[in-house]
């Protein structure tokens, strides 16, 4: 009865906090992580009377949690002794004899008291698991999503083979559509890129170019069509193709670590291998930053970097794509955020690089993939143009107002 009773309630308040931890949550991350904003706009008060709310809601419903539970203690006494003066009355009722009413009354009594303890215990179990069913849900969810990658994750991590690559990548009709979209990102592309060159993927932003290059890394799996290096499908064999591969992205992950875990990033200090650092430390031309650093490569950058500038942030994330000496070096506007001599800078440290390298890049300034071997205007998840820089130039409209925007 009393289960029954605050059934629908604790459903309710569970649900609803869970809903508020997970606000708070996205309250504190967003409040931290644009904190310069928030103070700049003086929104102080707007997160924490923000922040506030989802506590009291919370709250609330943890409240109403602890007092159901607590609460049912004395409903079920209450009930217990209701029925044992009902089965007296009753008793009397029936005319029998006080003397034998007693020891029967006295009976049920110790049952009862022994009883209320355990009914007791079920009551808060049951509560509780009503409660947070929905975060179980929700955490079930997710371990359940992540079993299958998980899996591969065990079984190919001890692996260090490389998939063979010496010809060429080749995509094949590659088409893509994000997970609740109804458009396609990406249009049956096909395309291939010889061992050695460096191709550029330029367009105006939602062309489609992060997408076409999260494939090539193996991050996201092809609708329809395949990719393939030397013929061999990169998507049935992930863990051994991103061993090829470099990645650098246009906001470098720092962690609030030394110079050399961010570039070896993810290894433990026995596993860092000091030649493949230095060597990623003169190929990125980190060693004048570091030779000026007291500490070296044993300096603690700060969180997310913030003792450094845009060039050598972006420095690190070229040593650390370097780190494995990958085959393939594949950047998404890893230059865009840096100034014109910046950038000039950085890009000389890439073209150092190519020699045997792939380079696949993507950048916002066409300057920065003037010298590629081969470049793809792409629009609307399609490749409407492909050469080199001065072709599309003479004949490409669309380029021309690509090149105007930047
Ligand atoms: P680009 O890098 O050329 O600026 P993207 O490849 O990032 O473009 O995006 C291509 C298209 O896919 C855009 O229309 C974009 O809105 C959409 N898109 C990108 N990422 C996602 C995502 N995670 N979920 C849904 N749509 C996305
Ligand atoms: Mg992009």
């Amino acid at each position: 009865l009393v289960l029954k009773l605050i059934k629908g309630r604790l459903n309710y308040y569970g649900k609803s906090a869970l809903k508020e931890r997970k606000r708070m949550i996205q309250g504190v991350t967003e409040a931290i992580g644009g904190y310069k904003d928030v103070t700049v706009m003086n929104r102080q008060k707007r997160f924490l009377e923000r922040f506030r709310g989802y506590v009291a809601n919370m709250t609330r419903a943890e409240i109403f949690k602890s007092v159901s539970i607590y609460a049912s203690r004395p409903v079920i006494e209450l009930i217990a002794v209701a029925g044992m003066v009902f089965i007296a009355g009753f008793m009397l009722f029936q005319g029998r004899e006080m003397g034998a009413i007693i020891p029967m009354l006295a009976l049920f009594g110790a049952a009862v008291v022994r009883l209320i303890p355990s009914v007791s215990h079920i009551i808060t179990k049951i509560s509780n698991l009503r409660f947070y069913v929905h975060s179980l849900d929700s955490v079930h969810r997710d371990l359940y999503s992540m079993k299958e990658h998980s899996d591969s994750v065990r079984t190919e991590n001890r692996k260090r083979d490389k998939l063979p690559f010496e010809q060429e990548i080749t995509l094949r009709s590659v088409s893509y559509r994000y997970p609740g979209t109804t458009d396609e990102a990406l249009k049956d592309i096909s395309l291939s890129i010889p061992k050695g060159s460096a191709v550029g993927f330029v367009g105006e932003s939602g062309a489609g170019k992060s997408t076409i290059v999260d494939i090539i890394l193996g991050l996201l799996d092809p609708h329809k069509g395949e990719v393939l290096a030397d013929g061999t499908d990169i998507h049935r064999h992930k863990r051994a193709w991103q061993n090829n591969v470099g990645y650098i992205p246009q906001f470098i992950y720092l962690a609030d670590d030394t110079i050399r875990n961010n570039i070896a990033f993810g290894l433990s200090d026995e596993e860092i291998e000091d030649e493949k650092v230095e060597a990623a430390v003169e190929a990125a031309q980190l060693d004048a930053l570091i030779a000026d650093l007291t500490a070296g490569l044993d300096t603690i950058i700060g969180e997310n970097g913030v003792r450094l500038s845009g060039g050598q942030r972006q420095r690190i994330g070229i040593a650390r794509a370097l780190y494995n000496d990958p085959a393939v070096l594949i950047m998404d506007e890893a230059t865009s955020s840096l100034d014109n001599a910046t950038e000039k800078q950085v890009m000389q440290a890439i073209e150092a690089l190519k020699g045997e390298r792939t380079v696949i890049m993507i950048a916002h300034r066409l300057t920065t993939v003037e010298n590629c071997d081969m470049l793809y205007l792409m629009k609307d998840g399609k490749i409407i143009d492909r050469g080199v820089y001065s072709d599309l130039q003479n004949r490409n409209r669309e380029f021309n107002v690509v090149s105007l925007e930047n």
